[in-house]
């Protein structure tokens, strides 16, 4: 059981993040926030990848008044991302904004940061402190992590003396290791909540295994709130990599998890077929009725042969181990029946859709 580090609560939205709520997933849109048509559309489709919490890039007085066209045509928590100008910041939450995300890299005067707090503070709204290492590397000669931790502690500390505590904070550097390090260091100083992230991560092969490679090490560690991964691409591959690992880390209770075996020499059915279709019909959105939405987790386990098959099968709510183009099908640890290859897939949703 991981023991998740305790934090003060934030809400965005009807979102909360932080004090044992369920760790949210979050996304930012790759449109031009001021064409609101194809923004709205971009969020829709991240609502139904399972997207809880999108972002949205505020680069001039035009997209932050967009805000208030998207708003009421979305379903979930708005943040606009704010950079250099913080008047863009106070327009942004009088069109409606749920939440500010400031850099303390491009945003250092301080009374703009106070007129932001103040202005958040009235809608009573939050603010994430978003440190990105490269906009803090070029100001400081510690070492990134260092870097970010310093920053961060200044911006929390002013925050702090306007008594504004609606803060979530994230330090994300580009370097795993560094952004791993840069949020342990901060979970010891401030119970504030963290929005975990590895910047820049790339491509969605690559970057979702550094994205997953650094959350887990947090997460089970206990650290960390909310989270978004970076990819280079498509933000609906953001939300599901972010979600498969939550599943990875033992952090989402519902749901359907299919566990497979690589197959080898010793496999006489087409396994990676079968289990590519099941997997499909069972994970393609959150909507889908296999999904379980606040139903315990089920555990499907598919294997290829009597090795490792019998075992796995019977440690599964329900599993099948293959033989010679059929399979004996396992239902709470008990052998039930010998079905056909072809018959797998079907079999298998049948008696999710039991549970
Ligand atoms: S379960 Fe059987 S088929 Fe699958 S990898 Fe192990 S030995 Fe190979």
């Amino acid at each position: 059981m991981i023991k998740r580090r305790k934090t003060r609560q934030i809400t965005v939205g009807d979102v909360k993040i932080g004090n044992g709520a369920p760790i949210s997933v979050q996304s930012m849109t790759k449109t031009d926030t001021r064409d609101i048509v194809k923004t709205v559309v971009q969020i829709k489709d991240l609502e139904r990848a399972g997207c809880e919490i999108v972002r949205v890039a505020v680069k001039d007085a035009d997209a932050a008044k967009a805000i208030a066209g998207i708003k009421p045509k979305i379903n979930i928590p708005l943040v606009a991302d704010i950079h250099f100008d913080y008047r863009l910041a106070l327009l942004a939450i009088q069109s409606g904004a749920d939440k500010i995300r400031i850099n303390p890299g491009n945003m250092t005067h301080r009374n703009e940061v106070e007129a932001v707090a103040q202005a958040a503070k009235a809608r009573h709204i939050p603010i994430r402190i978003g440190l990105n290492s490269g906009s803090v590397i070029k100001q400081h000669k510690k070492s990134v992590a260092d870097a970010m931790v310093s920053s961060a502690m200044e911006y929390i500390r002013l925050f702090e003396k306007m008594k504004f505590r609606d803060i979530v904070v994230s330090l994300k550097a580009s370097d795993v290791q560094a952004t791993v390090e840069a949020y342990r260091r901060i979970a010891k100083k401030r119970d504030y909540p963290l929005h975990l992230g590895v910047t820049a991560a790339g491509l969605a092969d690559f970057g979702r295994i550094k994205s997953a490679v650094a959350f887990g090490a947090l997460l089970l560690e206990g650290i960390g709130d909310t989270l978004r991964v970076s990819l280079t691409g498509d933000p609906i591959l953001e939300v599901l990599a972010a979600k498969q690992i939550l599943r990875a880390a033992g952090l989402v209770t519902g749901g359907v998890e299919v566990i497979s075996c690589p197959t080898c020499g010793r496999c006489q059915v087409d396994l990676v077929k079968i289990v590519e279709e099941l997997s499909e019909k069972i994970s393609k959105v959150t909507s889908h009725p296999f999904a379980r939405a606040g139903k315990p987790q089920v555990k499907i386990a598919v294997m290829g042969c009597e090795v490792n098959g019998p075992g796995e099968a019977r440690d599964a709510d329900i599993g099948i181990a293959a033989g010679k183009n059929s399979g004996m099908l396992f239902k709470n640890g008990k052998p039930i029946k010998k079905i056909a290859e072809k018959d797998f897939v079907k079999v298998l949703l049948e008696e999710i859709k039991k549970l």
